[in-house]
């Protein structure tokens, strides 16, 4: 696997693969690798790519300096895991290489972001924007690889590069769980033994909605057994739960189609944020 740390000789690099007639794929990730980001690394293979895996912890989408702070970081133990899956290229450039200068630039992806994530984590998006941006002018990607976990993000990716005329394919790559159902995330490593047991009240209580809702229950029904079971599990606190529109995510208040349809979740685990979501398909 070539590594880089640097602009332009990932550049020098790319040029010479794409001279010689091989595509690009980008799977952007902030390390701590686990099998949810190899799976967008296969996905990209997948599709025949040379596969570009940036880490880059993104400061600008921290709304909150602790969680920055805390974020891990694992990048030797992230090297081998993409060796592993046989990436081809780790990009993982230290701050002053993206942000050079401060950047004064914001994005707002107007309704897409007034609500979940972007609701309880204000500039987020805008964070997300510039580095998804900065890294597809970097890496000139044909194909990017995002995972369904963090769907609004990948509604907003898509937003961005239809806004901006990228000109490049985007994926989205299902949801990796854990055995008992926990959706992988960097995050999990932060959780204790109780949290981490407990921290399954997130599928558990999407499972239960999903299954109430095949029996007939209405929105509000499913509000109420997720608020239920999530209640069920100690040290975890809901966020939020919504039903939702898959592409334009205005809350859904009855569910007419079910295949356009996203039940979304967040809360804490102890003092660790997770999310997770599952179609009602
Ligand atoms: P992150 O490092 O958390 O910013 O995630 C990098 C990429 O991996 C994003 O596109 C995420 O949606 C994706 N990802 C994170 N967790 C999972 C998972 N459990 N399954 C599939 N993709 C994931």
């Amino acid at each position: 696997m070539e590594i880089f740390k640097q602009i332009a000789p990932l550049q020098a690099y790319l040029s010479n693969q794409k001279q010689s007639g091989n595509k690009i794929g980008l799977v952007p990730t902030m390390g701590a690798l686990h099998d949810g980001h190899l799976t967008l690394v296969k996905a990209s293979k997948e599709q025949h790519c040379i596969t570009v895996c940036s880490i880059f912890v993104n400061p600008t989408q921290f709304n909150n300096p602790e969680d920055l702070k805390k974020y891990p970081r694992s990048l030797d133990k992230d090297i081998e895991l993409l060796q592993k899956v046989e990436c081809d290229v780790l990009f993982c450039p230290d701050e002053a290489e993206i942000y050079p200068i401060a950047t004064a630039l914001s994005f707002d992806f107007g309704d897409l972001e007034r609500v979940m994530e972007g609701k309880f984590r204000p500039g987020h998006f805008s964070g997300v924007g510039i580095v998804v941006s900065k890294l597809f002018n970097i890496v000139q990607p044909d194909h990017a690889f995002f995972g369904q976990k963090d769907w609004q993000q990948f509604a907003i990716v898509k937003r961005l590069v239809s806004d901006l005329s990228f000109s490049l394919t985007l994926h989205s790559v299902e949801i990796a769980r854990e055995r008992d159902g926990l959706a992988m995330s960097s995050r999990n490593q932060r959780l204790s033994v109780s949290e981490r047991k407990n921290a399954v009240a997130f599928y558990t209580a999407l499972s239960l909605a999903k299954q109430a809702h095949k029996q007939g229950k209405s929105v509000q029904e499913l509000n109420a057994i997720v608020e239920q079971c999530i209640g069920e599990f100690p040290s975890i606190q809901l966020e939020y739960f919504e039903v939702a529109d898959r592409s334009n995510l205005s809350s859904l208040n009855l569910v007419t189609d079910p295949s356009q349809a996203i039940m979304c979740i967040a809360g804490y685990a102890g003092e660790v944020r997770l999310i997770d979501n599952m179609f009602l398909d």
